[in-house]
């Protein structure tokens, strides 16, 4: 879970889900400004590549039905959606 990076609080699984999708996000206690950090945003995306790439050897190798295929693939997101807030970081924004 995220420790904000003013107030060094640690936020709740489902405060933490509620920014799901956003880089920018708005600590629940003091309101200060948290952006996700770069080594977060590169394990969601190799994450969701995880998510990905069985959802479309489902569908191109082993040729399964059209509905598991898409069944599996929602289990995935769903999956990916429930652990976000154990993968997002949280730190300062940093002013170029
Ligand atoms: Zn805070």
């Amino acid at each position: 879970m995220p420790l904000c990076s003013h107030c060094k609080q640690k936020w709740k699984y489902f405060q933490t889900l509620k920014y799901f999708g956003r880089t920018f996000m708005y600590c629940p206690y003091c309101k200060e400004l948290n952006v996700q950090t770069e080594i977060s945003r590169r394990l969601e995306r190799l994450i969701s590549l995880f998510v990905l790439i069985p959802v479309f050897l489902l569908f191109i190798v082993f040729d399964v039905p059209q509905m598991v295929a898409v069944g599996a693939g929602v289990a995935f997101l769903v999956g990916f959606y429930l652990a976000y807030p154990l993968i997002l970081d949280v730190g300062k924004r940093k002013m170029n």
